[in-house]
């Protein structure tokens, strides 16, 4: 795939030095959950901000700061599925694939399971779930018969699925491959899926469930913080596709302050990316969110993931293919910690199909900078997005034809997520002006993506809201 060589270019890599986030000092007036607010129907206060003490244990790496390792940018995907759930391709032929594309890291992340211990799959479920022989004839050709275990019983042949274990053995290589423990905890509440991923996990997380959506989001973020807290682990969870099913709304991933990340980007095609007549996109929520975060609650913001969500390796006309979507990671190190800090500070971009060279958040001058990587033939354009203080607060909820309020994320103005800057620059830059509550930057290429996982998609890339901090 050319498209997806470029992108896994060793331009990846970031320069020495060239970029720096500026916020060293961590906020503290705003971390602290407001109990029991009402905003356009919204309850808080479920859980309180992330602790001073957890800020500090991911300490932002400072300006300037002498010994410190030059930190690069590792590409990774934190959402992929395999036979282990219901993928259709084996885990290590899926593993082999994002190393070959150039990946740094990936984590296996299939339904309430962790790949370990014996699961022997029958060859016709494999044929079944993957469409034909190819699958298994492929898996052979790439790892033989030596590494292929299989076993006869009367009624079937059967094969035994690799281990994670197994596959960190072959695969894993220091500083350029690293494959991360981790699942998908697969809710749900009153029928509506609350999926989760839960990355570098020591133990599998059963889902909690909870009496709403606000309580099961909170339940399992709670059981994947006692796991970290147990284990001395960082343990990243993101709260996936909200709007699969029409599961989560913006007020829900406002209100649960618990939730740091959750997907502005899964490339699974079922998953509503650009909402509906009534519902809004998932770039439209983060804004709400965020708005409601910083101005109205006084916690953090939720920083945004791309994620492939991958099912169907074997090129399935309207499937859930490989390479849509992952984070980039500026971290001094390829290892689960290191890439998971970073992460908490809001040091990644996520990325459809576009790379940045650079990108800074200059605290003292408030500018946010960022520098793309251009694609032959490609133009690029980047819309400087925000919400300004004193924006419309009014909010009504949605009617259905016949007057009636229908359940999911209210209207809000069109003063939250309002389009402040556009740059056709390759170094597009934003001098923050003091009034906005806080600025994001998302870059779009010209030219349709190369495998589309919405009508009209183009690759672009998203940087995380800057200039709430202060
Ligand atoms: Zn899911
Ligand atoms: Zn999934």
């Amino acid at each position: 795939m050319m498209w997806t060589k470029t992108i896994s270019s060793p331009l990846l890599v970031l320069l020495a030095g060239l970029a720096v986030w500026g916020w060293s000092d961590p906020p503290t007036a705003k971390r602290v959950a407001t109990e029991k607010q009402d905003v356009s129907g919204v309850t808080v206060g479920l859980s309180p901000a992330p602790s001073d003490a957890a800020w500090e244990a991911a300490k932002p790496w400072q300006d300037g700061s002498a010994e410190s390792v030059t930190p690069k940018w590792y590409r990774g995907n934190l959402h992929t599925h395999s036979f282990w759930s219901d993928g259709d391709d084996f885990p290590e032929m899926i593993v082999r694939w994002y190393a070959d594309q150039g990946y740094h890291f990936l984590a296996l992340t299939d339904h309430n399971i962790l790949s370990r211990g014996e699961k022997w799959m029958s060859l016709d479920t494999v044929e079944k779930r993957s469409g034909g022989q190819e699958c298994m004839e492929k898996y052979q050709t790439a790892f033989g018969d030596d590494w292929i275990q299989t076993r006869e019983s009367q009624s079937d042949k059967q094969v035994l699925l690799c281990s994670l274990e197994r596959i960190r053995e072959r695969f894993e290589k220091e500083g350029e491959f690293l494959l991360i423990e981790a699942e998908e905890i697969s809710d749900s509440v009153n029928g509506k899926p609350i999926h989760m991923n839960a990355s570098n996990l020591e133990q599998l997380l059963r889902p909690t469930g909870g009496a709403s959506v606000r309580e099961a989001i909170d339940s399992n973020l709670r059981a994947a913080a006692e796991q970290a807290e147990r284990t001395g682990r960082q343990i990243l969870v993101h709260l996936n596709h909200p709007n699969f099913g029409w599961a989560v709304t913006a007020e829900d991933l406002a209100a649960v302050t618990r939730n740091r990340f959750f997907e502005v980007y899964n490339g699974h095609p079922g998953v509503n990316h650009n909402g509906d007549a009534n519902r809004p996109s998932i770039e439209r929520m983060w804004d709400i969110v965020n708005t409601l975060r910083i101005d109205k609650f006084d916690v953090l913001p939720l920083f945004g993931l791309a994620v492939d969500d991958s099912h169907n390796y074997h090129g399935k006309p309207g499937g859930s293919h490989p390479g849509r979507g992952w984070v980039c990671v500026r971290a001094d190190q390829l290892n689960a910690e290191q890439l998971i800090g970073a992460m908490q500070r809001g040091d990644f971009y996520a990325s459809s199909g576009v790379e940045l060279k650079a990108l800074q958040f200059n605290k003292q001058n408030q500018i946010l900078e960022l520098e793309i990587v251009p694609a032959a033939g490609v133009t690029y354009q980047t819309q400087f997005i925000g919400t300004r203080k004193g924006y419309d607060t009014k909010t009504q909820s949605k009617k259905d034809a016949n007057g009636k309020p229908m359940p999911g994320t209210r209207a809000y103005s069109a003063d939250i997520g309002e389009v402040l800057a556009t740059s056709d620059s390759l170094n597009p830059k934003y001098p923050l002006k003091g009034d906005e509550l806080y600025v994001r930057a998302v870059i779009t290429a010209s030219g349709d993506h190369p495998d589309p996982s919405f009508a009209g998609q183009k690759a672009q890339a998203w940087t995380q809201p800057v200039g709430w901090e202060k």
